[in-house]
């Protein structure tokens, strides 16, 4: 059998990062397992539909290069791929379960099933619809079957509801957490089907996962509980289960507690792949897609030695799940940036040039190679390409000086010292050696420490005591600007 796994969003909003994260891990299985990764998005329940998500979860996966096999706009042989276009396929399933014996239909009103749990609660329980109650409850399994079709015929409500095995012990098996025992006493009759014709998640994800010839259901840690439930599913239906894999929490960055929406705020970091609203996302915050994979990927699992930097086809050539952990993963923002600058230090300086022109018009004037040139020699202190905009020296003369670095370091005898070097520059031959070798033999000429010029050199061309090493710099910006950049820090400082 051919792999297939699924990414099963529901379009309730944006795509939380934890989402990416599944998405992530289900694409990077298939892919290694050689199969095929699916996007179906789950829109049953339309009381939770938020215009827009469906298009923003694809856009995110598009952003961050996470390619489906099929989905709801390519399509695919097992279509189609948004589940409120399959709404037809459901019922005939719900009304095969009660045919079964599997599950029955329920009319309780709304109201009836608030005061049971009100009455509960006040009781300090929970009310479970189950086999412990139901039989008292007003559905087919109480009423008579003449009764329970004369209502179905007068077009009142209903649910179909899962007629749960009384105290059975279920035992199933999930790949990273081994095996799972529950009493079906725990359980409640959830409801499959509802009379306006939509099914709910349980059946629609079964019955789905069945029809799309899914082999493993790999999700969030919060699906386990569904996880007897949907067993039991494939139990009535006489299916063969897929292989389930239920991912750790994301945990705050203080290792403490579920990430939320609200952690990201307080620590300034995006929860979202893209923007939505007023939150900003992983894109606009100027992180590289690749990076933030690569610490995704990471997030949960590990490849079994201490690799960390991983292209998006290395993790799929080392992922498994045996190497998915239990324990929930801290979202660690630092080690985000770490991979961001990783990143960068691998692309092409022109790949750089690129990048950052997507997003900043600041050197819009500059020639494409002086930026190039400019980016390789500070590439190792970016950790995102807009950190280009704090090397604006580069490619402008320094509009201020640093008060600090010119109190403590620009002397009464500086400009005669400078304008000096600068008759030594000009004698000498190029590259940053030549430039060395000056600064060197000025100094011992002179008899005094290198710092003497260095640190006034760099204030005068940079600014401040910031960049690349000084004859790097000289080098890179040519002995026409040195001597400009020179003459302006004496007249002005
Ligand atoms: N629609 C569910 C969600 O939003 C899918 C869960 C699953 O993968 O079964 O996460």
């Amino acid at each position: 059998m051919q792999p297939r796994l699924r990414f099963a969003p529901s379009p309730t909003g944006p795509l939380h990062i934890g989402g990416v994260r599944t998405a992530l891990y289900n694409y990077l299985l298939a892919k290694n397992l050689k199969g095929k990764f699916i996007i179906r998005i789950e829109d049953t329940d339309q009381s939770r539909y938020v215009e827009g998500a469906e298009e923003y979860i694809l856009q995110s996966m598009a952003w961050l290069g996470i390619e489906a096999d099929e989905d709801p706009n390519k399509g695919g042989p097992l279509g189609p791929y948004r589940q409120s276009e399959r709404k037809e396929t459901y019922q005939k399933y719900a009304v095969e379960l009660v045919a079964k014996g599997w599950a029955y239909y329920a009319f309780d009103s709304s109201e009836d099933l608030t005061n049971y749990r009100e009455k509960a609660e006040k009781d300090g329980e929970r009310f479970l619809y189950g086999p412990l109650n139901r039989k008292g409850l007003n559905n087919s399994l109480s009423l008579s079957e003449s009764e329970t079709q004369s209502r179905i015929e007068k077009g009142k409500d209903f649910v179909i509801r899962f007629k749960t095995p009384e105290n059975k012990e279920i035992v199933f098996h999930d790949e990273v957490r081994g095996e799972i025992t529950v009493n079906t006493n725990t359980l409640d009759d959830k409801v499959l089907y509802k009379s306006d014709g939509m099914p709910t998640y349980h059946l629609a994800n079964v019955v789905d996962d069945h029809l799309m010839q899914i082999t493993h259901v790999v999700r969030g840690e919060e699906w386990l509980p569904s996880l007897a439930l949907h067993t039991l599913l494939y139990q009535a239906f006489e299916w063969t289960p897929p292989l389930f894999a239920h991912l750790p929490l994301l945990l705050k960055p203080t290792g403490k507690g579920k990430l939320s929406k609200r952690d990201g705020e307080a620590g300034g970091f995006p929860v979202f792949p893209l923007s939505w609203n007023e939150s900003i996302g992983y894109k606009e915050a100027g992180y590289e897609p690749e990076a933030l994979l690569n610490f995704l990927g990471l997030l949960g699992w590990n490849p079994g030695d201490d690799t960390e930097e991983m292209t998006l086809a290395e993790m799929v050539e080392k992922f498994s799940l045996d190497r998915v952990q239990k324990s929930g993963a801290r979202f660690d923002l630092e080690k985000l940036n770490w991979f961001n600058a990783q990143t960068l230090q691998k692309l092409d300086p022109t790949e750089i040039v690129a990048r950052y022109k997507k997003r900043n018009n600041n050197f819009d004037a500059v020639p494409e190679s002086i930026l190039v040139a400019g980016i390789s020699l500070v590439k190792e202190r970016l950790i995102k390409v807009d950190d280009l905009n704090d090397h604006q020296y580069l490619f402008q003369e320094p509009h201020s000086y640093d008060d600090k670095a010119v109190k403590k370091q620009w002397k009464e005898e500086t400009p005669e010292l400078l304008q000096a070097f600068l008759k030594d520059l000009i004698l000498a031959p190029e590259g940053s050696e030549a430039v060395k070798n000056a600064i060197h033999d000025f100094c011992e000429k002179r008899e005094i420490g290198m710092g003497k010029i260095m640190a006034p050199l760099r204030i005068a061309l940079v600014g401040s005591l910031q960049g690349p090493s000084v004859d790097e710099l000289i080098n890179f910006l040519g002995i026409e600007a040195v001597k400009q950049r020179i003459a302006i820090a004496c007249e002005k400082l």
